[in-house]
């Protein structure tokens, strides 16, 4: 007996195995592209689906998965939080992301959604987009004419937009190689400990030399701006510096190009506030120096 509740079918759905298969689809007709659907479908409550065209790429081969590269890593579109969560082989770089990764959602969610998804649906408040931003990474975008590589940076560029045409597929994340010492570290503002819609997060890359002075280090902000930002002049300005000397020497003029908004999760002042404060602690655990010593940097600025 047919159920008259089935609900409606999407106007056309392909799923194929490979990817040029996936890549002729996209040149040939406009498709959305479904990976673990987990920003899709909530985004679609209300709406019917049958107007929709959807190239499901989670059975594409070759587009999972965590690998080398070069001297860097690679992380596959179709790859999950949860994957990227349970990887502990990966450096101590990547810590401050699996961090991230084991705060996006629940476990449903890091059981589909997928690190690439993340970054094509381009939330302000994603929590992927800080911790690659600050690790250096780029993304791999593929279509039959090619693939192309772009600095995350220039990849999201706004409240849900991206540089990704629509004849183009995220493959790849791609990680370059960072001193085997690196560590990441990523902290997020919210006003309970689950299912979180950031207030404000930061993320920090950092390595000594062997004088204990820094040698690299990657910062980025997400949650206030229309796009995470990359504080690449901040990081550059402290390699060379002791902890203490990189802590002591940050000011909030240090974070100028943070716009947030306002909202009923926070104001725009408290945001810019609990970014310095973030960044602060976040230097502090990725340099192995203790968070009393980032407060102390500036006394009464805790979140
Ligand atoms: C209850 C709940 C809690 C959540 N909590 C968080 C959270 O704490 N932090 C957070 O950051 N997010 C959160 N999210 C949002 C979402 O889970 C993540 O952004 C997730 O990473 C999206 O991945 P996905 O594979 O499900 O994307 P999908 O929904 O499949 O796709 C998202 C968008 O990207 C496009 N897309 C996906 N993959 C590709 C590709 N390879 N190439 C081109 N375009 C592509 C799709 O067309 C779509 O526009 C939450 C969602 C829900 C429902």
């Amino acid at each position: 007996m047919h159920s008259t509740l089935a609900a409606p079918a999407p106007a056309r759905y392909l799923q194929p195995a490979t990817l040029p298969d996936a890549l002729a689809a996209l040149a040939a007709a406009p498709f959305t592209v479904l990976a673990g659907g987990t920003d899709f479908y909530p985004g679609r409550v209300g709406k019917p689906v049958d107007d929709v065209a959807l190239l499901d790429i989670t059975r594409v081969a070759g587009l999972a998965g965590i690998s080398r590269a070069g001297e860097g890593w690679r992380i596959g579109a179709t790859t999950t939080w949860r994957e990227l969560a349970e990887a502990d082989d990966l450096p101590a770089a990547f810590d401050g992301l699996r961090a991230a990764a084991r705060e996006v959602g629940g476990a449903q969610i890091q059981n589909s959604g997928t690190v690439a998804g993340n970054l094509c649906n381009a939330s302000p408040a994603a929590d992927g987009v800080p911790p690659l931003l600050a690790l250096a990474a780029e993304v791999e975008l593929a279509s039959t004419a090619g693939t192309r590589r772009l600095p995350l940076a220039q990849f999201v560029l706004g409240n849900r937009k991206t540089a990704r045409a629509p004849h183009e597929l995220l493959t790849a994340i791609l990680i370059p190689a960072w001193p085997a010492d690196a560590r990441g570290v990523f902290l997020k503002l919210g006003p309970r400990k689950y299912l979180v819609i950031s207030i404000a997060m930061v993320s920090v890359v950092a390595a000594l030399d062997a004088g204990g002075r820094i040698a690299r280090c990657g910062i980025a902000v997400g949650a206030c701006s229309a796009a995470a930002l990359s504080f690449d002049t901040l990081a550059q300005g402290l390699v060379g510096r002791t902890p203490a000397e990189a802590l002591a020497s940050l000011t909030p003029a240090d974070l100028q190009g943070l716009a947030p908004i306002n909202d009923v999760r926070g104001s725009a002042a408290y945001r810019i506030d609990a970014a310095l404060v973030l960044v602060r602690q976040a230097l502090a655990k990725a340099l192995g120096q203790s968070t009393a010593q980032a407060a102390g940097a500036t006394p009464g600025q805790t979140p």
